[in-house]
């Protein structure tokens, strides 16, 4: 939720961040130091006491949990590198980057707690420094819209958006574990750079197939792209630093900043609206067609680079998928397995037969099978998933599809001209 500080807190909170960016820079400094020393890592507790015996002074305007989260965050981006290492990953680098700023994390009854009147937070800065007190927010579970007493909370992050240059508070709640669906019941997914989200499922009597319309998120990429684009150019010809310049480029960031927060919303509302199909059908695995390597393809082939235009290769970019699939693990309590994808819009669910589709509709030159291009992707790759092959589908079901928006037609807000 967004927050608003008053002067005196507000540049408390900024110090606060940068104290703690200063932090985290110490550790990275010392376990760096550590490995080359001793070729394995430091315990926790071995950190705790390079702190105490070489900058305590570090510790001050923090609370002592906002200290030992940072100090466990890093210890956490090692141990991922770590596993990412082990399981092949090349390029997985281990954590090597100061940072300027970092959110401060208050711990749940110590580092933030509710005040006896239990109409404020107050958030803990450590022994001798104020706290800082703000108005006791409502919070509702984001699953079933209950409201949640204090009491339930966990910790809250507090956090600067650069760009907005607004202050928010992050809080986290449990939420119910959703329900897990009949194993046996395949959900399968095709994402595209149209439609995010087409999902097909099989039941006794019909193929269902919902596909989500990205209208709206593409409304948004196109706005940031053009708008982006105008501005870096004017940008390009004042010079760097000059009044205009960071008029401009604040300009730049406001733009980032809304139109990233629309499209986190997009993400949601798409994957909201793909989880409840799959759970009314009580589906209990979902396989996604793998598109993970077409980006790095398309950067690195490059008879392919010059055939796709400029701006496929700006949309392909710029594609939500792996977000899209996180978001939809988290609505749905079950991991998203991926399969192979090759042909799978082009190859007819009918017959067999590749054909080459134009436009949004699919038709099949051999056996007459005409059916939305996207609902065909995700028939075929749920044919993969249930036969571990493409194969012809039960042509006595019929194939209902049905198509959502995922969200209200995207209206440019005017960002406020300074010409
Ligand atoms: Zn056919």
């Amino acid at each position: 939720m967004p927050i608003r500080l008053s002067g005196a807190d507000y540049r408390r909170a900024h110090e606060a961040c940068h104290n703690a960016a200063s932090l985290w820079n110490f550790f990275l400094a010392s376990i760096q130091e550590y490995w080359k020393e001793n070729k394995t890592d430091p315990t926790e507790k071995e950190m705790r006491h390079f702190l105490y015996e070489q900058r305590p002074d570090l510790r001050d305007g923090l609370h002592a949990h906002t200290v030992q989260l940072i100090l466990s965050d890093l210890m956490d981006a090692i141990s991922t590198y770590r596993s990412n290492r082990d399981s092949g990953d090349n390029n997985a680098r281990a954590p090597h980057r100061e940072k300027n700023y970092r959110p401060l994390e208050f711990s749940a009854g110590f580092g933030w707690r509710v005040t006896p009147d239990r109409q404020h937070i107050a958030l803990s800065f450590g022994k001798g420094h104020k706290r800082i007190t703000l108005p006791l927010p409502e919070i509702a579970d984001p699953k079933t819209g209950e409201i949640l007493p204090p009491e339930r909370w966990g910790s809250m992050q507090l956090c600067w958006n650069h760009n907005a240059r607004k202050w928010s508070l992050h809080v986290s709640v449990p939420t119910p574990k959703p329900p897990q669906g009949n194993p046996n019941i395949i959900a399968a997914i095709d994402e595209g750079i149209i439609n995010p989200m087409t999902v097909a499922i099989e039941t006794e009597n019909s193929y269902d197939v919902l596909v989500i319309n990205g209208r709206h998120a593409r409304a948004i990429k196109h706005y940031r792209n053009t708008r982006i684009a105008t501005l870096q150019e004017k940008l390009s010809r004042c010079v760097k630093g000059s009044k205009r310049w960071h008029k401009l480029n604040a300009k730049r960031k406001r733009i980032e900043a809304m139109t990233d927060s629309a499209l986190h919303n997009a993400n949601h509302q798409t994957t909201r609206k793909v989880a409840d199909f799959i759970q009314a059908h009580d589906a209990g695995r979902i396989v996604a067609g793998d598109v993970r390597d077409i980006e790095k393809n398309t950067r690195k082939d490059e008879a392919k680079r010059i055939k796709n235009t400029k701006n496929q290769r700006r949309r392909l970019s710029q594609w939500s998928r792996g977000k899209q699939g996180t978001l939809l693990e988290h609505k749905t309590g079950s991991t998203v397995g991926h399969i192979n994808e090759a042909w799978s819009s082009k190859t007819c669910p009918a017959c067999q037969t590749r054909n080459h589709p134009n436009g949004r509709g699919y038709h099949c030159h051999n056996c007459g099978f005409t059916c939305n291009r996207d609902a065909v992707g995700a028939i075929n790759i749920l044919m993969r998933a249930q036969h571990g092959a493409y194969t012809p589908i039960d042509m006595d079901k019929p194939i209902r599809v049905k198509y959502l928006r995922a969200t209200p037609i995207f209206q440019p807000k005017t960002v406020p001209s300074m010409e």
